[in-house]
Formats: C-alpha cells, structure tokens, sequence
C-alpha cells in the first residue's frame, strides 16, 4: 500500500514531507481504479483548505482514483454527478488517500492530460510569416469570436486562476498538521523575505516587434525595471541594439530559430541542428533561457534543451485560446524540473491571448491585477509576456496599462522583481541547500 516517495516533492523543498508520508500516508490501491479522470475533490473539513481558497470544492483532473470505502474521519470526499465517496479518511494518526497526490502533481505539471497537437501553421508550404500581422490577428479574433461561448463553460484547467497544484501541496501540508500537530518546515520560495516574485518578458516573434524593442525598454527603464527580450535568431538584425539591452541589465532570451510552429514536433537530431545554427547567438548574448515559439513543446523539444539552456519557459500554468488552443497548462505557478531543465511557467495571461478573446485595455489591466492579487497570496510566480508587435502590446493604449502595471507593482515591497535568468539561479541555490529549516540561502 505504500507509494514511492516521489522526486516532485523536491521542487516545494519539503524533505518533512517524505519523513512524514513514510509513516502516516496510505495510498489505497483497493477498490476500482478509474484512469484519466475529471472529479471534484469536496473538502469537508475546513482544516485542509489553504488560506487563499475559500471554495470546498475543487476540480481537479486525475491519472488515478480508487473507489475503496475507506473506513475513518472522511475529510474529503470525491463527487462525480450524483456519485460520491470517500478521498481523504483520517484513522488514528494516519491519513488514508484514495488517489496519490504524488503523481497528481505529476500528471499535472507535465500535462499529461492534454494532447498537444500539431497547429495548422505548422503544415503551411510557406513561413505563415507571408500573411501580415494585422490580418493574421484578425483572422485569430474571427475564430476567438465564433467559439467565445467556450469560455463560459465548465473548463479544466480553471482559466486563468488555476490553482490545484498549490491546492494539494496545502492538503498534505494541513494533513501533516492535523495528524503531527505541528507545522513543516519549507525553504523560503524568494530571496529577502520576499511573499512572491516578478519577472517581465517579451517574446519578439517578427521583425516589426523588433523595432518596438526600445520602446518597452525606455518604458521599463523609467519605472526601474528589467525585462528579457525572447529573440527569434532569425529576426537578429540589430546586435547593436541587443548588446546596449544587455549592459543596461536586460536578459535576451532565444524565441527559436525561426517562428515557424515546426520546431517541437521535428525528430530531436533536427531540434538540435537547428539550434546549433544559433550557438554564437547563444554564447553572444550569453543566452541561458529559452522560449518555444506559440509555447508548442514536446518530449524530444525538452530533450535537446537540456543541452543548451539552463531554463525553458514555455509552459503556461493555464491557458485557453477557444477555437485554437484547448485548455492547457501546468497548473503550478512555481519553477519545477523537467528532467535536469528548469521550467519557469508563464503565469499570466499573454497580451495576444486576452486581446484574442476581444478583452478591451482596461479589462486586461484588470484580469493581469487580478492574478497577480493571487499569485501574492499564493507565493508564487508571476511571469507576465507581452509581444510588441503593434497588433499586441506594441501601440499606445496597450503600453499605457502596462506602465500602468509596472507602476502597481515596481513599489510593493513584498514582491523580488527579478530576470528569469536570476529566477532560474535562485531556485538551483536553492534546490542545492541542505539548510531548509533555517530558511537561510
Ligand atoms: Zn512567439
């Protein structure tokens, strides 16, 4: 009945945890097994709710659930229409689980859930790059428009606070206090006491954003901030203006050799070709970060990362473009290992995605305030990308809430306003200290 203790814990730094699952936690495997399965987890007993959440319920999709009527204190319970039955049993000091929240994190963060396919561009003869950008936006609003009735329906992931993950680690965390009656020990998330963390970026996918570069610099400069520029090492025209960006303390990430929504689905010798063609764009601008272009990944895509970069940050936590792009995401809003790659998720709804639904300025400024009043309470990660492409972010009424969101966030002292470069050497640091209970770095 005992479940491995599962390397996912590592990414909360929470060694207790394991000491404790030894112990205390059983993982049924009695009962029928249902696989690849929607529920809502019902908590019952207040105890096991994060302070952030005030729902009992909460939708969460499973690899596995058992059926077993576990005998004990039901804290939680499964629902399924009108079905339901037990999910978390407390008996004496030990906690009865019928799924393995383990692997739940493990299925989520890696999306085993949803299939990500192949989009229509990467079948095109030619670069989808010949159709311009103004009309290729209208034609993705057109499509948004047809199918917007989909965002009212009952989705998975939540969009766009989608917070199961941080969900279960609160539940073992509640657990372990219910059972033990004390606290576990954690290693701070951020630097200096920091509650949460920011970083800024832009993913430049054409030429006519590259000339908007400067512009999001200066605006960016003027309230104190840095940003990292993702770059498609195709569209590198100007070294000139790269090299000042990275004296002034900005990051230059890499956005693909070209942006053509191929490179995660070509065999990996192909991936790693491709990406070799970049190595003195890499070494130039001492690129450690990279972003896949349309956020399209694959297995092999991560694969040959690994050899190049030190962090992907192509995951979004939750993301949902109806009509193109079915709900998706990692559901987890902290930096997590795939493999030895770090990935940093994208954890704010993305400029083109919210213009794309037909949000108007002042109803994006709101949505991005509204996650990050989250995120806050969460702790986690808040990673905002924004393109500068005119159609985008690059025009006057859109660069005026972002200055508005700088300006909301630039003096809150709870929040390390870092590049995701320093986000990534953080979390190795981190990972790498032994001293978890001081909470020193
Ligand atoms: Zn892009």
């Amino acid at each position: 009945m005992q479940t491995d203790i599962s390397p996912i814990i590592d990414f909360w730094k929470m060694p207790a945890l394991n000491i404790w699952q030894k112990d205390n936690l059983q993982i049924s495997h009695s009962g029928d097994v249902i696989r690849d399965i929607r529920l809502k987890l019902v908590v019952d007993d207040k105890r096991l709710l994060p302070a952030w959440k005030d729902e009992a319920e909460t939708d969460i999709f499973f690899p596995e659930v058992c059926t077993e009527q576990l005998k004990g204190d039901v804290l939680a319970h499964f629902r399924l229409k009108d079905k339901s039955w037990p999910a978390v049993v407390l008996r004496g000091e030990k906690v009865f689980l019928n799924f393995d929240p383990f692997k739940t994190v493990d299925y989520l963060i890696n999306e085993k859930y949803f299939d990500i396919k192949k989009p229509f561009l990467s079948y095109l003869p030619c670069h989808y790059h010949f159709v311009p950008g103004y009309l290729r936006f209208r034609i993705l609003r057109y499509i948004v428009s047809l199918n917007k009735n989909k965002i009212e329906k009952d989705i998975f992931p939540n969009w766009y606070i989608e917070g199961t993950v941080e969900f279960l680690r609160a539940l073992l965390l509640n657990l372990q206090y219910i059972t033990k009656g004390q606290e576990l020990a954690h290693m701070p998330f951020w630097p200096e006491n920091k509650k949460f963390a920011l970083c800024l970026t832009h993913d430049v996918d054409s030429m006519e954003g590259f000339k908007n570069i400067e512009t999001f610099a200066r605006l960016e400069s003027e309230q104190g901030v840095a940003s990292a520029f993702n770059i498609v090492f195709h569209n590198k025209k100007n070294g000139g203006l790269l090299a000042d960006l990275g004296r002034e303390g900005f990051e230059i990430g890499l956005h693909g050799d070209n942006h053509d929504a191929k490179l995660a689905f070509l065999k990996e010798a192909v991936i790693e070709k491709r990406l070799s063609r970049c190595l003195s764009f890499i070494d130039e601008f001492s690129i450690k970060g990279f972003r896949s272009p349309f956020l399209l990944k694959t297995q092999g895509l991560f694969n040959v990362l690994d050899k190049f970069f030190q962090y992907d940050s192509s995951v979004p936590d939750t993301e949902f473009v109806p009509g193109i792009i079915n709900p998706r995401g990692c559901c987890c809003v902290f930096p997590y290992r795939i493999g030895r790659l770090l990935e940093i998720p994208i954890t704010v709804p993305q400029d083109g995605v919210l213009l794309a639904m037909g949000y108007s300025e002042e109803e994006i400024l709101s949505i991005w305030q509204k996650k990050l009043s989250w995120l806050k309470k969460v702790g986690g990660l808040a990673v905002v990308n924004t393109h500068p492409e005119r159609y985008f972010s690059g025009n006057e009424d859109m660069l005026g809430i972002y200055r508005e969101l700088l300006r909301s966030i630039k003096d809150d002292r709870d929040c390390w306003i870092a590049l995701p470069r320093d986000v990534a050497a953080h979390w190795k640091k981190r990972e790498d200290c032994e001293d978890y209970t001081a909470g020193k770095m």
